[in-house]
């Protein structure tokens, strides 16, 4: 099991503005695709940011990591500030398909997938990054800047960022929002494929739950605690 959460909870914000998240359970296998799905503002990206460790949780029962043969009790280092290695199984085995590109505007497309491979000690060739590439056709704009592309180039490109080192886990957080639907498709069958044929699992928030179904993802559904105002969310298959 990649990921095992018991009871984790999160708010933020105070008195009747005071906005909470919970998963009261969930567990996440190697090669596993789950959409996090619920209407906007249901904390869809607080949660990917929380499974993600860029957030620390308020409360958990149990939250527990076990990926290329290492486990990590991440409640205890969450509690004891051990940041160091919470960001290094951020950088070594996670990969972040965020909204905002996330791409260092400083290098080009093929600087930015050259980074992270280097960062990592990987070979700079990759048969099965070369396959990415070509599948989100980012080949023709490798060598431009991310200021120099559209917002849905870049996000086809931060994709494959993300994959690029063959992480354990990749969080993306509405990752078609910008493509039109036949790259959004392809951008499906590619996490799709990645979960299947290497065992990457892969967390997916979005509010596309027509598309999810049709594939048949398994969802993880925000439904709301408290109607009236919105602020509480509980999260669960
Ligand atoms: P979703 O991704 O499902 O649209 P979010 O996780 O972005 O939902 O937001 C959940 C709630 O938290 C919303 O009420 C939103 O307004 C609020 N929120 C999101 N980000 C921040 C932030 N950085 N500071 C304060 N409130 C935030
Ligand atoms: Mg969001």
């Amino acid at each position: 099991m990649l990921l095992d959460i018991e009871g984790l909870s999160y708010s933020r914000g105070q008195g009747d503005q005071c906005f909470t998240v919970e998963l009261p359970s969930f567990q996440l296998q190697p090669g596993e695709l789950v959409a996090i799905t619920g209407r906007s503002g249901s904390g869809k990206s607080t949660l990917l940011e929380l499974l993600g460790l860029l957030t620390a949780p308020h409360r958990t029962e149990r939250f527990r990591w076990r990926a290329n043969g290492y486990r990590q009790d991440l409640d205890r280092l969450w509690q004891r500030r051990r940041h160091g290695t919470l960001s290094s199984i951020r950088g070594t085995s996670m990969g972040f398909i965020l909204q905002t590109s996330g791409l260092l505007p400083f290098l080009s497309v093929a600087g930015n997938l050259a980074l992270i491979r280097r960062a990592l000690g990987l070979p700079k060739h990759d048969p099965d990054l070369d396959r990415m590439i070509e599948c989100l056709d980012i080949g023709p704009f490798l060598h431009k800047k991310p200021s120099q592309l559209s917002v849905g180039q870049q996000q086809r490109a931060s994709i494959v960022r993300a994959l690029a080192h063959h992480p354990a886990l990749v969080l993306a957080d509405e990752p078609t929002s910008a493509l039109d639907p036949n790259l959004g498709d392809a951008v499906m069958t590619l996490l799709l494929e990645q979960a299947r044929s290497h065992g990457i699992s892969v967390l997916l928030a979005t509010h596309e739950v027509d598309r999810v179904e049709t594939l048949g993802i398994g969802r993880l559904d925000g439904s709301n605690l408290h109607p009236e105002t919105g602020f509480a969310w509980r999260f669960g298959r």
